[in-house]
């Protein structure tokens, strides 16, 4: 079974109140093979909310304490974000998840890029909460762009 960033097959839970939409993965919903979750309504969040980004260091960084996710407002959202991560790993066991395609860029999905804790659409180099607590227990993460690439280059999923 795939898990997949909710809001990539049109459930407005982003934090604008909007989603991602995205054919291929709402296709992988639709024919059974992955199940929608959202780390950060699942960490207790509202939607809308203001958006956050990763401040001062990595996602282990945030789970080591150092580094925190901030609202753009400047309150610190690290909690809800750390417990969203937590809930959707322990979905992922109980399901039995091997692949995740979550949200390119975001503070909880992303994977390989992230925003760098400034609100000015600058990127780095790091991964989201949520996938970077999956991929240390061991799921493959691949973002919505990955899934393009593979699917024209013909390669599995699972
Ligand atoms: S936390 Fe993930 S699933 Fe939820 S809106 Fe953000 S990118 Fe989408």
């Amino acid at each position: 079974m795939i898990l997949v960033s909710a809001c990539l097959i049109g459930i407005n839970c982003k934090y604008n109140g909007g989603n991602n939409y995205n054919l291929q993965v709402a296709e992988l919903v639709r024919q059974g093979k992955a199940i929608p979750i959202c780390p950060e309504q699942l960490g207790g969040l509202p939607t809308p909310r203001l958006p956050a980004e990763i401040k001062g260091g990595s996602a282990r960084d945030v789970l080591e304490g150092t580094a925190a996710v901030v609202r753009m407002d400047g309150v610190d959202v690290t909690s809800s974000y750390v417990k969203g991560a937590l809930e959707v790993l322990k979905l992922c066991k109980d399901v039995g998840i091997e692949l995740a395609i979550l949200k390119a860029r975001s503070p909880s999905c992303g994977k390989g890029g992230v925003y760098d804790g400034t609100f000015s659409g600058r990127l780095v180099d790091g991964d989201g909460i949520t996938a970077h607590v999956l991929m240390e227990n061991g799921i493959r993460v691949i973002t919505e762009y990955e899934l393009t690439i593979l699917d024209k280059g013909g390669g599995k999923l699972l």
